[in-house]
C-alpha cells in the first residue's frame, strides 16, 4: 500500500509510503484520496493527519512517471489537493526530513502544517526547467510572503523549516515540533486542538500583495535575466508569482497551469529532465547487481603529488578519508603538499572553509617516499607522468606491496589500462579513475573498466565517487576513453576551420554563443597545447591516414603551449587569464593557408557549430557501437560535466536527437564533400544511418 491508513483515537493518520521519498505517483495519489474518503466517512474521526514514512514527508513527483501519461492521470495532484482543501474535517500535514515540490504543494493544500525542525523545504521545479504546477506559485506567496516565496521558487533551493517559521507573518507552519521524534505526538495533539475550528482555514483565502509590486518584480526580472540566460523557466516563475499578487486565486491557478504546460514543451525542460535521469542512470550498470558487496575503503594512497595527485587527494580529505601521498623525491612531495595547503588556505581566506575544518583535513594527510608505507591502503590511485615506462615501474611496486583485495587505480588519460592491469598479478583489482583537471573541482569521473576489472571493484568505485561528490561514468578501454576520444575530433574540426578561413577568436565566439563555457581554442590554451602535440606526434606514426590541420603543430613549434607559457592561440598578460587575440597567430595561420594555396572563405556561424558539434555526435555514435559507453546518456554526462557543453542543450547526444538524426547525417554527407576536410571522418557512423532508417533516436 502506498499510503497507510490508521486511526489513533479521534484522528485518522494517512502515511505516505512510497520509498525512497514518497513520490506522488498515481498509486500513491489514489491511495491518499481513498484514505481521505475513508476518514471523512468515519464518524469517529474528527481530524486527519498526513505524514510520510521513512526518510521524507514527500520529495514530490514520482520520477518514474516523468513524461508518462500516468503523471497527469486522475486523480492528478491538483485534484488531490482540491480534495484535501475541501475536506470538511481539518487536515494537518506533519512534515519532516524532505518536503519538496509536489510534496510542499500537497502540504499547502492542507488546512494546517506542523514541521519537524531540520526539514528541507523547497520547490525545485525550476531546476528541471519548469515551475511548480500544482498551485505552488499561488499558495506559497500567500503562506510565506511574496519575497521569500519568489526566492524559493526561482532558486529551487531548500530552506530549513525552522528558518521559514521565523519569517514574520508567515502561515506556512503553524507549529515547529520540538524534534522529529515528537512530531507525530505533537501533530495528533494539535489535530484535536483544531478539530472543532470552523470555517477551516485555506491558504487560497489569504491575501497576497507586495507594497511596491511593480518595482519589486521588475528588479527581480533584472536580477534573474542575466543568471538564467539560456533558460525560460526562472522568468516564468516571476510571472506566475506576480500573477498571484494581481489575480484572483483561481485565475492565478489557471495562469500557473498554462505557463507550466508551455514550459513542458520547451527543449530546455527536455534537456534538464534528460540530464536528471541520465545522472541517476550513469552509476547503474546492467551486469552489476545492485546488491553487490562493496569493498571497504577506509584509506587511500595517491602516487604522485603533481597537478592531478594533489587535487585527487583533496577530494578524499574533504570526504574525511585519510590519504597518504607517495612521491619519487622529497622536493616534489614538499611542492605537492604546499599546493594542497595553499588551496585550503585560499578557501579559509575566502570564508568558504572554517579554520578548524582545514586543520581536520590536513590531519588526515600523510606523506611517504617508500612504497612499503602504502601496504595497508584500501585503494591506491596512481597519478605519475603519462609515460608507460614510469607507470609500469609504479604498478610493479604496487603489486609487490599492496595488501590482497586493495584496489589499484590509474588516472591515465590515454594509456592502455588492460596493459597496465596485466603488469600486476591481480588484473581484476585494477581500474581506471580518470579525474578531470582541476581534480578537486570538476564533477566528472570517468571510471575505466578494464577487460578483467572485477564487478565488485567497479561497484565500489562507483559508490566511492558519490562519497566524494563526483558523477561517475563508466568507459571501456580505448584511446582517450569517452571524453578525450570525442574531443579529439572536435579539435580536429576546429583546426580545419582555421585552414579554411576562420580565426581562433571567431570560432571560440561562435561556440561560446552556442553555449559552451569556452570555445575550443581557449580550452586548448587552458589545458596546454603541448598535450595534444604529443598525442598527434604519436598518431602521425600509428595512424598516418588520420588528417590534421598543421596549425596546432606550428603553434607548438613556437613554444606557444597556452596559459602556462603566457602565449598560445591567444596572448596572455602575466597574472591574468584573459585571452587576447594574437596578431602573430593570425599571421601564422594566414601564412600557412597561403603556403597550402587555400583562398580563405567566410564560414557561417551555423557551419562552425555544426562541424564541431556533429563531429562530437558522430564519434559518440561510434563509441556506442564499439560498446565503450554503456548508453548514450552517459556521453551527455561526460560532455556536460567534463567539457562545458551547454546544459540547456542536454549534451551532444540529446542535441542530436533534438536536431533530428536525419538532418545531422545529411549535414555530414555535405561536409564529406569538402576537399579541405576529412571525408573518412564524415562517413556517418553505421549506427546513425541505421537509426535514421528506423526514424529512431540515439
Ligand atoms: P604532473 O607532471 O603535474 O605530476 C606528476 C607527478 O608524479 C610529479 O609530481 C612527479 O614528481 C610524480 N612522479 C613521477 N614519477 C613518479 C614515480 N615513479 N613515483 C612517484 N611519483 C612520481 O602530471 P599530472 O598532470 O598530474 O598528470 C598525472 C597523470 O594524470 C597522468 O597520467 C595524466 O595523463 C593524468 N591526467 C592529467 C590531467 C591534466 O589535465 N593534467 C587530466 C586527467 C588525467
Amino acid at each position: 500500500m502506498t499510503t497507510n491508513y490508521a486511526v489513533q483515537g479521534r484522528v485518522a493518520v494517512l502515511t505516505l509510503n512510497n520509498p525512497p521519498v514518497n513520490g506522488l505517483g498515481l498509486a500513491t495519489r489514489v491511495a491518499l484520496t481513498d484514505g481521505l474518503a475513508r476518514a471523512l466517512a468515519d464518524d469517529a474521526v474528527q481530524a486527519i493527519v498526513i505524514t510520510g514514512a521513512g526518510k521524507a514527508f514527500s520529495g514530490g513527483a514520482d520520477i518514474t512517471e516523468f513524461g508518462s501519461p500516468k503523471a497527469f492521470a486522475e486523480p492528478n495532484l491538483l485534484s488531490v489537493i482540491l480534495a484535501l482543501e475541501a475536506s470538511t474535517k481539518p487536515v494537518i500535514a506533519a512534515v519532516h526530513s524532505v518536503c519538496m515540490g509536489g510534496g510542499l504543494e500537497l502540504a499547502l493544500g492542507c488546512h494546517y502544517r506542523i514541521a519537524a525542525p531540520g526539514c528541507q523545504v523547497a520547490l525545485p521545479e525550476v531546476k528541471l526547467g519548469l515551475l511548480p504546477g500544482a498551485g505552488g506559485t499561488q499558495r506559497l506567496p500567500r503562506a510565506l510572503g511574496v519575497e521569500p516565496a519568489l526566492n524559493m521558487i526561482v532558486s529551487g533551493e531548500p530552506v530549513k523549516s525552522e528558518m521559514l517559521a521565523m519569517l514574520p507573518g508567515q502561515q506556512l507552519f503553524q507549529k515547529i515540533a520540538a524534534s522529529s521524534q515528537s512530531l507525530m505526538d505533537e501533530a495528533l495533539a494539535y489535530a484535536l486542538e483544531v478539530a472543532d475550528v470552523r470555517p477551516l482555514p485555506q491558504v487560497r483565502q489569504l491575501p497576497c500583495s507586495h507594497p511596491q509590486g511593480d518595482a519589486y518584480f521588475q528588479f527581480a526580472r533584472n536580477m534573474v535575466k542575466g543568471m538564467a540566460k539560456n533558460f525560460p523557466a526562472p522568468l516564468k516563475c516571476i510571472d506566475a508569482v506576480q500573477a498571484a499578487t494581481q489575480k484572483k486565486f483561481d485565475d492565478g491557478m489557471a495562469f500557473e497551469r498554462e505557463t507550466f504546460l508551455n514550459l513542458i514543451w520547451t527543449p530546455e525542460h527536455r534537456a534538464l529532465k534528460h540530464l536528471f535521469l541520465a545522472e541517476r542512470a550513469a552509476s547503474k550498470l546492467p551486469d552489476i547487481p545492485a546488491d553487490t558487496v562493496l569493498r571497504d575503503i577506509k584509506s587511500v594512497a595517491v602516487i604522485g603529488a603533481g597537478t592531478m595527485g594533489g587535487g585527487i587527494a583533496i577530494n578524499f580529505l574533504n570526504a574525511g578519508v585519510p590519504v597518504k601521498i607517495l612521491e619519487a623525491k622529497p622536493e616534489a612531495l614538499e611542492r605537492g603538499l604546499a599546493t594542497i595547503r595553499k588551496n585550503y588556505e585560499s578557501q579559509v581566506k575566502k570564508g568558504k572553509l572554517k579554520p578548524d575544518k582545514y586543520e581536520q583535513r590536513m590531519a588526515l594527510l600523510s606523506t611517504t617516499l617508500s612504497y612499503d608505507d602504502l601496504k595497508d591502503a584500501d585503494l591506491v590511485i596512481e597519478a605519475v607522468f603519462e609515460h608507460m615506462g614510469v607507470k609500469e615501474a609504479v604498478f610493479r611496486e604496487l603489486d609487490r606491496v599492496m595488501k590482497p583485495g586493495a584496489i589499484l587505480a590509474s588516472n591515465t588519460s590515454t594509456l592502455d589500462l588492460n596493459h597496465i592491469a596485466a603488469l600486476t598479478g591481480r588484473p581484476q583489482d585494477v581500474v581506471g579513475l580518470h579525474f578531470f583537471s582541476p581534480a578537486n573541482i570538476m564533477k566528472l569521473l570517468e571510471v575505466v573498466r578494464g577487460e578483467k576489472t572485477a564487478k565488485d571493484v567497479l561497484a565500489t568505485v562507483l559508490a566511492l565517487a558519490k562519497k566524494i561528490k563526483k558523477t561517475a561514468v563508466v568507459s571501456g578501454v580505448c584511446d582517450g576513453f569517452i571524453g578525450n576520444r570525442m574531443v579529439d575530433h572536435y579539435i580536429r574540426q576546429a583546426g580545419f576551420l582555421l585552414d579554411e578561413g576562420c580565426t581562433p577568436a571567431q570560432v571560440d565566439k561562435v561556440m561560446e554563443k552556442f553555449g559552451f563555457a569556452m570555445g575550443p581554442f581557449r580550452m586548448s590554451d587552458l589545458a596546454g597545447n603541448d598535450i595534444g602535440w604529443a598525442i598527434r606526434k604519436r598518431r602521425y606514426v600509428e595512424m598516418p591516414q588520420m588528417k590534421y590541420s598543421k596549425t596546432a603543430d606550428l603553434l607548438c613549434e613556437q613554444g606557444r603551449f597556452g596559459q602556462k607559457t603566457g602565449a598560445g592561440w591567444y596572448d596572455y598578460v602575466p597574472g591574468k587569464r584573459d585571452a587576447v587575440p594574437s596578431a602573430q597567430v593570425v599571421k601564422m595561420i594566414e601564412d600557412h593557408r597561403a603556403a597550402l594555396g587555400i583562398t580563405p572563405r567566410k564560414i557561417s556561424e551555423d557551419e562552425i557549430v555544426q562541424r564541431l558539434v556533429y563531429a562530437l555526435i558522430n564519434e559518440g555514435a561510434r563509441i556506442l557501437e564499439d560498446g565503450i559507453a554503456n548508453k548514450s546518456s552517459d556521453i551527455d554526462i561526460v560532455y556536460i560535466y567534463g567539457y562545458g557543453f551547454p546544459v540547456h542543450r542536454g549534451g551532444p547526444i540529446n542535441y542530436a536527437n533534438e536536431v533530428g538524426l536525419f538532418n545531422v547525417v545529411r549535414a555530414m554527407q555535405r561536409f564529406a564533400q569538402n576537399p579541405l576536410d576529412d571525408a573518412a571522418f564524415w562517413q556517418p557512423a553505421p549506427l546513425l544511418v541505421k537509426l535514421v532508417a528506423e526514424s529512431g533516436n540515439l
